[in-house]
């Protein structure tokens, strides 16, 4: 799924994110604090800082207006876990970037930014674990910074979040879905560098590819598809 469809699935009163029933939860998000306007992340997201803090702030988000009666309702969970999704259309003479490396084919992912759909929905899978807002709100695909982003610019500020709410990696496991070509003799090198990337030992970063027997879209080399888990750990 190309980020645009992110961010209109994100701005959809359906998203969990933005779901009234969350503010009931008692537990915080890691680094979250109490503003003027309720709780907003304390993340410096440099020039999106402030997209964020006010998605935080005007937005009936995790924990905004739930009422805080002590610190004792501040429970900071030890582990978090996330699931990234992501779906891209192949298409000829675009470059098949997938977690960072150059895979040759026939047809490549047509996107705003490179199109690497597994670093994609490894940044939505981190984003997702620590609460935060999706890769197209905090990514947009309408702004011309990011036309033609090396996807790691994405991987290293989800990273960076990442370290300041607190956590670190515990374990992640990727699987990607294509047709054609073979992962197999790439599979390596694009674990290692996600691995690298993320800054965690390659023994806790797992990735599975498989095709689609093919049928529909991913079966027919017509896209290709990620899905991703991680396990961030308090540190
Ligand atoms: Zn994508």
């Amino acid at each position: 799924m190309a980020m645009a469809s992110f961010t209109q699935l994100s701005s959809s009163s359906s998203s969990p994110l933005f779901h009234p029933q969350i503010t009931k939860t008692p537990f915080l998000l890691p680094a979250a604090k109490i503003g003027r306007h309720g709780f907003s992340f304390s993340l410096s997201l440099s020039r999106r800082s402030s997209s964020v803090s006010a998605l935080a702030a005007s937005s009936p988000a995790v924990g905004v207006n739930a009422p805080v009666t002590s610190e004792k309702s501040v429970r900071t969970l030890p582990f978090r876990v996330g699931h990234g999704f992501d779906l891209h259309r192949l298409e000829p003479g675009y470059p098949l970037i997938i977690g960072g490396i150059d895979i040759p084919h026939d047809r490549g992912c047509e996107a705003h930014s490179d199109g690497d759909v597994l670093l994609h929905c490894v940044v939505d899978a981190i984003l997702g674990a620590l609460g935060l807002p999706d890769i197209g709100q905090i990514f947009p695909d309408n702004d011309p910074k990011w036309k033609g982003a090396a996807s790691s610019v994405f991987i290293k500020e989800a990273v960076r979040l990442m370290d300041e709410a607190g956590y670190e990696i515990g374990n992640l496991d990727a699987t990607l879905i294509l047709q054609r070509p073979k992962i197999s003799p790439h599979k390596e090198n694009i674990r290692a560098n996600l691995s690298q990337l993320l800054g965690a030992d390659p023994s806790v970063v797992n990735l599975k590819a498989k095709t689609h027997e093919k049928v529909d879209s991913l079966g027919e080399n017509r896209s290709i598809a990620a899905h991703t888990v991680v396990l961030l750990m308090k540190k």
